[in-house]
């Protein structure tokens, strides 16, 4: 039993307000993260599991903070990390959010109008920044080409111990699917091939590969 390990996993899309009914996002179910949360849990691991908006319930003995926002959830992450001693960002974070959110609905009107963006926070980058030794830090890298060199440049730009990378451009896994394939690495250049499974199997493997 791992009961002594507190673990921070953040799961889900991000939304970016345009106005209060528009939002930028993408389609990430959160079902990655919900599954290693569950996984972590199993193991007995005290868990913290920080949401972007999904439609799944929370494992049972998780404690869940729903976010809304990339800056919420780099709020969330940045006050959580220091208790974890394994941090899992399975999160799809919108890279970009529009410079100023309207108060009100935008009018349909004959002028198109200007979206301006602007650089979200990179969450796990700054996790990276203020991790101590003692504490494993893992990524997620959806990748649809060059997946093993921008993974490996990702593990050193963010200072990871592990990345998960999986390959989004084919439609039978990632993002909505209940199936993925992964390929786990490490800093220290190992790599472990998990073949297309149920996300909730790979994810007991990814936490047996990360906490060993
Ligand atoms: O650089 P890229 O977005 O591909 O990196 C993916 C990893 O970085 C994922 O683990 C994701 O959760 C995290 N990420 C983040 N903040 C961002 C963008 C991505 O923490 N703004």
């Amino acid at each position: 039993m791992k009961s002594d390990i507190q673990c921070l996993i953040s799961a889900g899309p991000t939304r970016e307000w345009i106005d209060p009914v528009r939002f930028i996002s993408n389609p990430s179910s959160g079902k990655m993260g919900y599954a290693l949360a569950q996984s972590a849990r199993k193991l007995g691991m005290e868990v913290i599991l920080v949401s972007g908006p999904v439609s799944l319930n929370a494992p049972e003995g998780v404690t869940r903070i729903m976010v809304e926002t990339a800056e919420e959830m780099n709020d969330v992450m940045l006050r959580q990390f220091h208790n974890s001693q394994l941090t899992i960002m399975s999160a799809a974070v919108c890279d970009h959010r529009p410079k100023t959110t309207l108060m009100h609905k935008l009018k349909k009107s004959l002028q198109l109008p200007h979206l301006e963006l602007v650089p979200n926070p990179d969450i796990l980058e700054n996790l990276g920044k203020i991790k101590k030794r003692s504490q494993i830090l893992v990524g997620f890298a959806a990748e649809t080409e060059n997946h093993l060199v921008n993974a490996k440049a990702k593990i050193e730009k963010k200072n990871l111990d592990w990345i998960a990378l999986n390959d989004v451009s084919s439609e039978d896994q990632g993002f909505q699917s209940d199936f993925n394939t992964i390929t786990m690495l490490s800093n220290d250049n190992k790599k472990v091939i998990l073949e297309q499974n149920t996300k909730f199997f790979l994810a007991d493997k990814i936490l047996e590969i990360v906490s060993a």
